[in-house]
C-alpha cells in the first residue's frame, strides 16, 4: 500500500498543497481530490458520471480516476477522485496515458448494455453519457455483442415522471437523489452483478409506488433512463430563466426553459442557496396552469348578472366613478383592500399605497390574517420582530429540531426534506407536537400526540420541567430577557394533572422532550399553522420564543424560531404593510410621528386610525358599513371560515373587485373581474420565510388581455389622480428601500442570484441571524398566559364529540386554483376525510365511504380515508377542491389577539353519507 506523507510546499508555512501534473496549489481541509482538481482546473478537467453536485460522493463508475503518487513521477496508484480526500504532499495526475484508457475502456464497457440510439434519444446533445463517450474518445466499442437489457419496458404510468431503464447505467445517482436529498427511499437496485437494476418500491410503477413526484431522480439521471414528460434535459429551449417558485413560502428557485415564448420544462439550480438542485412536484412540474384555457383574459363587469367584457379604459373609468362616489358619499372606511401574498413585494406595496394614500383608509390586510397573524403579533412581543430568526442552512449547526403544528414534508416540501433528513441521522434529536402521526413524527424522538387545541397547554408544561429540572438558561435569561421571575411565579402554579388530561399527552413524554431541547447544545423551533390557527395562536406562538429565551436557543447559528411561511410571499406582503395596524415596514400607523413621516413620503395625507382586519371587513359588510371591497389573488369564499357568512358579506357590499388568474368561487361573487398576471409574466421579488428577498424574474409575456397585477394598481392610482410612475421592480425597490427600514440597502441590481436576508444595511449587507446581541425590542420579554378552552368546544362539544382540524395536501396548494389545472390532479384528485379505524367502525364507515360532516354551521360530505395518522375522537381533512368546500362548516371563532380564524378545531359529527351529496358530486 502506498503510504502518503507531508512534505512542505511553496509559499505560506501554513498553506498545506499538492500537485496537479507537478504544479504545486493549496489544499482545503475535507475537500476530495475531484473538487481539489476541479477547484483550480476548472469543472472539466476530470470528467464524471455518478457524482453530482448535490449528492455525497459514492465512486462507483470509476471514470473519475486519476493518478496519485507521493512524489514527483514516482509510482502511481489509481484512485477514484470523487470520493478519495486529498492530503498534503500528493501528486496528482488527472489525465496521464494509462487513465485515459482506463476511462476509455470503462466506457466501452457501459456502451456494451446502453441503446446506441442517440439521434432520437430525448437527451441527445444534453446527455452525460455522450459527452463523456466523446471526451474519452469512444470511436467504436471493441466488446462483442452479448446478452444486454436493450428490451427494458418503458415505464409511461405518472403523468410527471418517465422511465426507460434500458438506458440505465447502474449509476445509483437517482437512488442516492431519493434517499439523500428527498428521503423518500422509492428507488433502489434489485439483483446482483448483470441482473442488478433499478426498480421503484416493491418492483412498482412510479404511479403505483410512494414516490412523491418531486423530480429528484430525473434531475440526477445524467442519460434518459429516468426523465419527465417535458423532457427537462432535452435541449430544445431555447432561453433559460431563473426565478422563484409562486408555491410556498420555502422560495425555491427555478431555472425556466422556455422555447419561442412558451414555458418547455422546469429544472432547479444547484447553486441556489435555499434549494441547492431540489424542488417539490409543485414547482418543478405544476407550471401549466399559466397558459390554461381558463385563464380570465379581458375585464369584466357584471351587468344584470352576467359578466362582460370591457375594454381596460372603460373599467379603470367605472371603478374610479365608483370608489369616488363610495368615498364622498360614505367616506373613505367603507372601501376595504385585501392584498395577495402571491403577489410580488412590489404589488403588495403598492395596493397598501393605493388604499391608504388614494382611496384614504387603513383597512387593508392579507392572507397572513388567515395563517401567520399570530406569528407575526407574538414574536414581535417577545422578540420585537415578527419573522424567522434563523435560516434553514442552520440545520446544519443544530442538535435539536422541535416541530410544532406543522407537516412540512407536505406543505414545505423541501424544508421538509431537510427536516427530514436531520431526524434520520443517528444523534440528532427531533421532537414533533401535533395530533396527527405526520411523516417527520414516524421519524421523531419524541411524538407529543396532543388533542387539537391544546398547544399552549403542552407547551407551558414543557417550560415548567425545564425550570423545575434546573435547566433554565440563567445567565442568558439575566442578561437579555425581562418579566422572567413573575413569569415563573405565574407558570410554575399550573396543574400538571388538568394539563396532562386537557392534552391527552403523558407528562413524562412532555418531561423528556422539554429536557431533550434544553440540553441541546443548539435547538431550533419550526411552527406552522397548527399552532396560529387557533383561539390560542398568539400565546403559543409567544410561549414557542419563550423556549428559545428560557434556553438561550436565540442569536447564533443551528437555533432560534421560525415559522414555516405558507404561502410564497406571504412574509413580503406583511413587510410591505399589507395589514391595518402597521404601514410599510411594520411601523405603527397610529404613531404620530410614523403618521407624519407616511405623510410626507406618500404627498398625501394618510389616515392614522387603524383599519379592519378581514373578518371585520365581513362584519362590516354585514352590518352595511362596507361599500366596497378590493380582493387580490385570495379566493376568500373558499378559503376562509364558515363559507355562508363570507359569501353572505360579499353578497351585502356593493362593488366586489376581484383581480385573479382564474374564475374562482370568490370571483363568482364579483362584481368587476380584472385579469392579472401569474408570476411566470411579471418580475418583482417574493420574500421567502426566512427574510430572503430574492427576485423574481418575468419569464413569459403576459397572455394577451392580462396585466401585471402592479400595472393594474399603479394605472388605478393615476385615473384617480395620483402620480405613480409605471410598475418596475427596479424602480419600486428604489421607493420601497426610502420608507421600508430594513430594505435599505436592497437594489434590484444587488439581489444577485441568491438575494438578500433582510435587514440589509445601506452598504447591502444583509443578515442571516436576527437577535443576535439584542432585541429589537431591547430585551426578550416573558409573559405566561394559560391555557384556556376553546369556545369552540365549551359550546358545542356536547352535540359535535369530534375535532376536525384541517391540513394540506402536497400535491395541492391552498384553493387549488393553479394546481387543481395541472397534472396534479391526476394525483390527487379529491379531498379525503382522515378518520381512526376505531371511529370508523363505530360508524360502519369503510375506506372511501362519504362520510356526512356536520357542524353548528352547516354539513359538507367527503370521501373516508381509515388510517391511524389521527387519534381517536380526531378527524383531519383539506379544502382544496371546492366540490367539497370544507369551510361550510368551520367556524369564525378567532385567535383572541391577532384574528386569525381557528380552522385546527371543529366540533363536528359524522355519520355515514345518505347518498345524496355523493350522487350530485359524482355526477
Ligand atoms: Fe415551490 Fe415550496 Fe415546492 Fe419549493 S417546496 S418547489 S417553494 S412549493
Amino acid at each position: 500500500m502506498v503510504e502518503f506523507q507531508a512534505v512542505s510546499g511553496p509559499g505560506n508555512i501554513d498553506t498545506k498543497y499538492a500537485y496537479i501534473d507537478g504544479q504545486a496549489f493549496p489544499i482545503q481541509k475535507g475537500e476530495t481530490i475531484l473538487s481539489f482538481i476541479k477547484r483550480h482546473k476548472g469543472k472539466k478537467e476530470v470528467p464524471t458520471l455518478c457524482d453530482a453536485p448535490n449528492l455525497e460522493p459514492f465512486g462507483s463508475c470509476r471514470i473519475c480516476s486519476v493518478a496519485v503518487a507521493l512524489e514527483e513521477n514516482g509510482k502511481t496508484k489509481t484512485l477514484a477522485a470523487c470520493h478519495t480526500p486529498i492530503a498534503e504532499g500528493q501528486y496528482i495526475y488527472p489525465n496521464s496515458a494509462p487513465i485515459k484508457e482506463l476511462r476509455k475502456n470503462i466506457i466501452e464497457l457501459v456502451l456494451t448494455d446502453h441503446p446506441l440510439d442517440c439521434l432520437t434519444c430525448e437527451v441527445n446533445g444534453n446527455c452525460e453519457l455522450q459527452d463523456v463517450a466523446a471526451r474519452v474518445g469512444i470511436r467504436e466499442v471493441r466488446y462483442p455483442k452479448g446478452a444486454n437489457h436493450l428490451d427494458r419496458e418503458k415505464d409511461l404510468s405518472h403523468p410527471y415522471m418517465t422511465s426507460d431503464l434500458s438506458k440505465c447505467i447502474n449509476c445509483y445517482r437517482c437512488v442516492r437523489a431519493c434517499d439523500e436529498v428527498q428521503g423518500a427511499f422509492v428507488l433502489s437496485m434489485a439483483g446482483r452483478g448483470f441482473d442488478s437494476h433499478i426498480i421503484k418500491g416493491m418492483n412498482q410503477s412510479f404511479m403505483a409506488s410512494d414516490c412523491v413526484s418531486c423530480g429528484a431522480c430525473s434531475q440526477a439521471c445524467p442519460t434518459s433512463a429516468i426523465s419527465d414528460v417535458f423532457q427537462s434535459k432535452a435541449i430544445t429551449a431555447t432561453e433559460t430563466t431563473r426565478t422563484i417558485c409562486t408555491y410556498c413560502g420555502v422560495g425555491c428557485n427555478l431555472d425556466i426553459s422556455t422555447t419561442n415564448g412558451e414555458v418547455v420544462s422546469i429544472r432547479a439550480p444547484y447553486d441556489a442557496a435555499v434549494n441547492e438542485g431540489h424542488t417539490c412536484l409543485k414547482g418543478r412540474y405544476a407550471f401549466k396552469f399559466y397558459n390554461h384555457p381558463d385563464r380570465l383574459n379581458s375585464p369584466l363587469i357584471k351587468r344584470n348578472g352576467v359578466f362582460e367584457k370591457v375594454s381596460w379604459e372603460e373599467v379603470y373609468d367605472y371603478l374610479a366613478a365608483k370608489l369616488t362616489h363610495y368615498k364622498a358619499a360614505f367616506g373613505a372606511d367603507s372601501i376595504a383592500g385585501i392584498s395577495s401574498s402571491r403577489c410580488t413585494n412590489e404589488e403588495n406595496y403598492l395596493m397598501q399605497k393605493f388604499i391608504r394614500a388614494v382611496i384614504g383608509t387603513n383597512n387593508i390586510d392579507g392572507c397572513a390574517r388567515v395563517c401567520h397573524s399570530p406569528t407575526a403579533l407574538g414574536m414581535q412581543r417577545t422578540f420585537g420582530t415578527g419573522a424567522a430568526t434563523n435560516s434553514i442552512e442552520d440545520l446544519k449547526h443544530t442538535n435539536c429540531i422541535l416541530v410544532i403544528g406543522a407537516n412540512p414534508t407536505d406543505a414545505h416540501p423541501v424544508t421538509g426534506a431537510k427536516l427530514k433528513q436531520f431526524a434520520m441521522k443517528a444523534g440528532n434529536v427531533s421532537i414533533v407536537i401535533d395530533p396527527r402521526r405526520t411523516e417527520l413524527a414516524r421519524y421523531a424522538d419524541y411524538h407529543l400526540a396532543l388533542r387539537p387545541g391544546t398547544n399552549v397547554a403542552v407547551l407551558n408544561m414543557m417550560m415548567y420541567y425545564i425550570i423545575t429540572e434546573g435547566l433554565a438558561d440563567e445567565a442568558f435569561i439575566a442578561a437579555r430577557t425581562e418579566g422572567f421571575d413573575t413569569y415563573k411565579e405565574e407558570l410554575l402554579r399550573i396543574d400538571l394533572d388538568e394539563m396532562e388530561a386537557v392534552s391527552g399527552v403523558d407528562r413524562n413524554l412532555v418531561r423528556a422532550a422539554a429536557m431533550a431541547y434544553a440540553t441541546a447544545p443548539n435547538a431550533m423551533s419550526f411552527h406552522g399553522l397548527g399552532v396560529t390557527e387557533h383561539s390560542q395562536g398568539t400565546f403559543a406562538v409567544m410561549q414557542i420564543a419563550d423556549l428559545a429565551l428560557l434556553t438561550g436557543n436565540i442569536g447564533r447559528p443551528g437555533v432560534g424560531v421560525n415559522p414555516l411561511r405558507g404561502q410564497n410571499n406571504v412574509q413580503g406582503s406583511a413587510d410591505m404593510g399589507v395589514q391595518p395596524h402597521q404601514g410599510a415596514g411594520y411601523l405603527d400607523v397610529t404613531n404620530p410621528e410614523v403618521n407624519a413621516r407616511y405623510n410626507q413620503f406618500y404627498g398625501v395625507d394618510v389616515p392614522a386610525e387603524i383599519g379592519y382586519k378581514i373578518p371585520e371587513m365581513f362584519d362590516a359588510a354585514l352590518a352595511g358599513k362596507l361599500r366596497a371591497i378590493w380582493i387580490i389573488g385570495e379566493d376568500v369564499v373558499q378559503t376562509d371560515p364558515n363559507t355562508q357568512k363570507v359569501i353572505r358579506a360579499l353578497e351585502a357590499t356593493d362593488l366586489v373587485v376581484v383581480q385573479e388568474l382564474f374564475m374562482t368561487e370568490t370571483a363568482k361573487y364579483a362584481d368587476v373581474i380584472l385579469p392579472g398576471a401569474s408570476f411566470l409574466e411579471k418580475s418583482g421579488t417574493f420574500t421567502n420565510g426566512e427574510r430572503r428577498v430574492q427576485a423574481v424574474r418575468q419569464v413569459v409575456e403576459p397572455i394577451a388581455g392580462t396585466k401585471p397585477d402592479g400595472q393594474i394598481i399603479v394605472d388605478m392610482m393615476n385615473k384617480m389622480g395620483y402620480q405613480q410612475d409605471d410598475y418596475t421592480p427596479a424602480g419600486m425597490l428604489a421607493e420601497i428601500a426610502q420608507i421600508v427600514p430594513f430594505f435599505a440597502g436592497i437594489t434590484w441590481e444587488n439581489l444577485g442570484s441568491n438575494g438578500k436576508q433582510w435587514p440589509v444595511a445601506l452598504d447591502g449587507t444583509d443578515t442571516q441571524i436576527l437577535h443576535q446581541n439584542d432585541f429589537k425590542r431591547g430585551k426578550g420579554y416573558f409573559e405566561f398566559n394559560p391555557f384556556v378552552e376553546t369556545e369552540e368546544l365549551t359550546e358545542n362539544a356536547k352535540d359535535y364529540p369530534y375535532i376536525l382540524t384541517t391540513n394540506r395536501e402536497l400535491e395541492h396548494y391552498n384553493c387549488g386554483a393553479m394546481t387543481r389545472r395541472t397534472e396534479n390532479e391526476k394525483i390527487l384528485t379529491s379531498d379525503f376525510l382522515m378518520i381512526h379505524p376505531l371511529d370508523a367502525r363505530t360508524h360502519l364507515i369503510q375506506e372511501g365511504d362519504w362520510v356526512c360532516l356536520e357542524s353548528p354551521r352547516g354539513k359538507v360530505d367527503v370521501k373516508a380515508r381509515i388510517t391511524d395518522e389521527v387519534r381517536q375522537g380526531v378527524l383531519s381533512t383539506t379544502f382544496h377542491f371546492p366540490e367539497i368546500m370544507v369551510n361550510n362548516i368551520t367556524s369564525d371563532i378567532h385567535d383572541s389577539e391577532a384574528k386569525c380564524p381557528e380552522y385546527k378545531v371543529v366540533a363536528v359529527r359524522i355519520r355515514k353519507s345518505k347518498g345524496k351529496i355523493k350522487a350530485l358530486a359524482e355526477s
